[in-house]
């Protein structure tokens, strides 16, 4: 299944001079419309609509996607694998509260809905699952494997990671036990030293070499051409790296990072490595950890090869609640003064964050996701003025994968007053990343099938290839060098859901509802 063109067409088609649709793409003519800003002369705002039009391109032919994920054999690659598993299957378990279906809970595109618009009849909105908005791929037919430093069975490693029922592992053991991540890249400063244990199933060298980044390309297309694949999507989540140090010379341009990495030099990380394999091989790769893999040398890389990143770090529980609830505060017009958050959690990814310099990247990550939302409320703010925020991480053994969050939001309210917000969230870790990662391969995948051109250019072209549409699964959401970083987990989801609507001609979702209210 999954290969056949045009399915999506099935639920909806929209009526609409601007809109063409042939049986191999949807073209749509859409009329971008923005506010410009200027200052005049007496200081004074001028705001002036503007428009823009483009010309979007979808291709529906569904392809047949392979995924393979960097820390295969970790909490959540063995948890995601199972999820699809077990949702292609149609597995259904017993637990001690009675029995559990297979289902994509925790996704945006495979759990949530979208408003198509408004019956005239009933006056009722009518919603259609995310999924089915553009013809993409069912993670159902996603083809998964990857590399870990671990060389333990896939079947081992889910019993390792202990995250899910037992009535569950057992239906799916036999054809996990079949799966044996790939040896991969380490070197043994990037992570913790409590690592090592696990690290029995890696490719010779220990700093970054030419052979390493050409071992994970024939890797890339040995994977693709044994799965009979059109395309392939790389995602980290292996461990937490420490930040690596940007050095003038290093890994400040393109041709530095390849120089370096032909030289050995020993600051440039395992998952920069992988970054510039999948650049080179055209993958789209997606960091879901904290560090900065990132270097300047390699968004510049993926630029010139046109070739699609994202991330960083998956926004699961705490930050994903910071980035929807800090909204709604300083949007509601409260002062809000301080976050402090901590976690404690007994998973592997606790373990290796016990580390300093590993929990400073993780520090790092957590603590700029109020930034923009802060910075946009001169009325609240005085510029430069921020709320005191804290993120403190403790490995707690016992809880597992249950991570615990607590968090503190302490706001000012009218005439100095106070609102103090606490939270508890208790979650298991690996369910929530599980959906995350399987959002970011569809969308990032979708967006390898978008193009665009504006009405006076003759060629279509893709989107920038740092993919800040991303951002709503992101922590640290890269986004196009020069170009602000949203965190705002409202906007982002509308950033999401708008272009989407764009790429079929429809107008973005507004909320205004002005033909229930204007009659
Ligand atoms: P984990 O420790 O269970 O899994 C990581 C796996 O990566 C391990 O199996 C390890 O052997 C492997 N690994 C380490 N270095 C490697 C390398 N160079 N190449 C290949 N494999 C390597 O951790 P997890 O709970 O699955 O989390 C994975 C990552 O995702 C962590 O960095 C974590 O911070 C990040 N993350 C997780 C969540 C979440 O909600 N679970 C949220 C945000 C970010």
């Amino acid at each position: 299944s999954g290969n056949n063109a045009a399915s999506s067409s099935d639920l909806f088609a929209v009526s609409s001079p601007n809109v063409v649709y042939t049986d191999s793409e949807i073209l749509s003519k859409y009329t971008y419309r923005t506010t410009s800003v200027t200052k005049n002369g007496a200081g004074k705002y001028v705001a002036t609509p503007k428009e823009t039009v483009y010309d979007f391109k979808v291709d529906r032919k569904i392809p047949k996607v392979g995924v393979m994920l960097v820390g295969w054999g970790g909490n959540n690659g063995t948890t995601v694998t199972a999820g699809i598993i077990a949702n292609r299957r149609g597995l259904v378990w017993e637990t001690k509260e009675g029995p559990r279906a297979a289902n994509y809970y925790g996704s945006v595109i495979m759990g949530s809905t979208m408003k198509l618009g408004t019956d005239p009849q009933t006056m009722k909105e009518v919603n259609i699952p995310f999924h089915d908005v553009l013809p993409m791929v069912h993670p159902n037919d996603l083809v998964i494997g990857g590399w870990d430093i671990s060389s333990m069975n896939l079947s081992d490693a889910m019993d390792r990671a202990a995250v899910l029922e037992p009535t569950l592992k057992m239906q799916v053991k036999k054809e996990m036990a079949q799966m044996v991540p790939l040896p991969s890249i380490y070197y043994p400063d990037f992570i913790a030293a409590n690592q090592e244990d696990r690290a029995d199933n890696v490719i010779p060298g220990s700093k970054a070499s030419t052979a390493h980044v050409e071992k994970l390309r024939q890797d890339i297309r040995d994977f693709k051409a044994q799965n009979n694949l059109d395309k392939v999507i790389v995602q980290w989540t292996a461990n937490t790296e420490r930040y690596a140090d940007i050095i003038p010379g290093v890994n400040d341009t393109a041709e530095n990072l390849l120089k370096a990495i032909e030289q050995g030099h020993e600051e440039v990380s395992p998952s920069t490595v992988f970054a510039v394999a999948c650049i080179l091989e055209k993958t789209p790769f997606i960091n879901g950890s904290p560090q900065n893999t990132f270097v300047p040398g390699a968004v510049e890389l993926a630029e010139q090869h046109g070739a699609f990143i994202g991330g960083d770090d998956f926004k699961s529980g705490q930050t994903k609640m910071k980035s929807a609830l800090v909204d709604f505060l300083i949007s509601a017009g409260i002062k809000l003064t301080s976050i402090a958050s901590y976690n404690h959690l007994g998973n592997n990814d606790g373990k290796n964050l016990s580390s300093q310099r590993q929990f400073r990247s993780k520090e790092i990550s957590k603590s700029n996701v109020v930034d923009d939302m802060v910075e946009a409320n001169s009325v609240l703010y005085a510029p430069g003025e921020h709320p005191d925020h804290t993120v403190v991480i403790k490995y707690m053994p016992a809880v597992g994968d249950n991570k615990r969050a607590l968090d503190e939001y302490y706001a000012e309210i009218f005439l100095g007053g106070h609102q103090t917000i606490s939270i508890f969230n208790v979650c298991e870790d690996s369910l929530l990343a599980s959906p995350l990662i399987i959002d970011l391969v569809l969308v990032a995948e979708m967006m390898t099938r978008i193009q665009w051109k504006q009405a006076s250019q003759s060629d279509y072209k893709g989107f920038h290839s740092v993919l800040s549409i991303l951002s709503y699964m992101l922590k640290a959401p890269l986004t196009p060098p020069g170009t602000p970083v949203v965190n705002a987990l409202a906007k982002q989801r509308g950033a999401l859901t708008n272009i989407f609507r764009a790429c079929v001609g429809l107008e973005p979702e507004s909320d205004m509802t002005l033909e229930h209210k204007l009659f």
